[in-house]
């Protein structure tokens, strides 16, 4: 830098204007970073909704966003050879067209492959299982012992998730569906008696049940599948995903990763 800078003024000294252009260049190709990393950075940018314990959710003590779909991106990337990853947190049914307009690479989010996701966007190899598990306030008596007993219920969901799509599809007509933007949203509705019950992952049921006062008392047995999403068309990423993804699923990572925010 400081030949740089002796070059200017010597420059200067022939001619003020070139040198003011000079220094001006100069700090802004400094500015850019151009000058102290030489290479771009590979960023893989990542798409998720953080509410959706343990998947992915903000850490109570400083508001990072952490957890199991959080690690494995990060464990994915690095295989891949990516520098870091940005993670971009927005409500579960942006997700989709924030991949399809390019803003984010990829979406990983506790997502259920599903026939009509798969029309608009390509996904991973499966990386767990879930169902619908029904969710009520600890002592409030309601009891589910199939989806019919869910009539006449008001029943809470996350809006643009499976759950909201099945309870829409079989309890539209009989039963009070109310959609939330966050799954947080849509547990403090239980909480404070807004809704009767939650209809949410099953995974995630048992961690909100852990913490607060709530209770699975019915699971639909719905049998999904995660896997991560990617814009349509995208093979190059899709096929590199999904190499770094089997990886990690065969080899001891994997479990220490299932017992890092699974464990008891
Ligand atoms: N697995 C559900 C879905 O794909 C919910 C995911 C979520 O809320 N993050 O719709």
């Amino acid at each position: 830098m400081q030949s740089i800078f002796r070059t200017v003024v010597i420059v200067r000294a022939k001619s003020p204007y070139v040198a003011v252009v000079l220094v001006a260049l100069l700090l802004a190709v400094a500015a850019s970073g151009c000058v102290s990393t030489g290479a771009k950075e590979k960023v893989l940018v990542v798409g998720t909704s953080a509410d959706f314990p343990p998947f992915e959710y903000k850490n109570a003590s400083n508001g990072q966003i952490t957890g199991f779909d959080i690690d494995l991106i990060k464990l994915i990337a690095k295989k891949m050879g990516y520098d870091r990853v940005e993670i971009k947190d927005m409500d579960f049914d942006s997700l989709i067209p924030a991949l399809q307009a390019g803003k984010v690479d990829v979406v990983i989010a506790g997502m259920t492959i599903t026939p009509e996701r798969e029309k608009v966007v390509d996904f991973s190899i499966p990386y767990w299982e879930a169902d619908q598990a029904v969710l009520v306030r600890k002592g409030s008596g309601i009891k589910v012992s199939s989806v019919d007993d869910l009539k006449g219920k008001k029943i809470g969901v996350e809006k643009g998730t499976t759950g909201a799509i099945y309870v829409k599809k079989h309890l539209g007509n009989s039963s009070t569906i109310k959609e939330y933007p966050t799954y947080v949203a849509a547990l403090e509705a239980l909480l404070n008696g807004q809704v009767d019950v939650v209809v949410l992952d099953s995974p995630v049921a048992k961690m909100f049940s852990k913490k607060y006062s709530v209770e699975i008392v019915y699971t639909i047995k719905t049998g999904e599948h995660y896997g991560i999403a990617v814009k349509k068309g995208n093979k190059e990423l899709l096929d590199g995903i999904n190499k770094a993804l089997k990886e990690i699923m065969n080899s001891p990572e994997w479990d220490k990763l299932v017992e890092k925010y699974f464990g008891s």
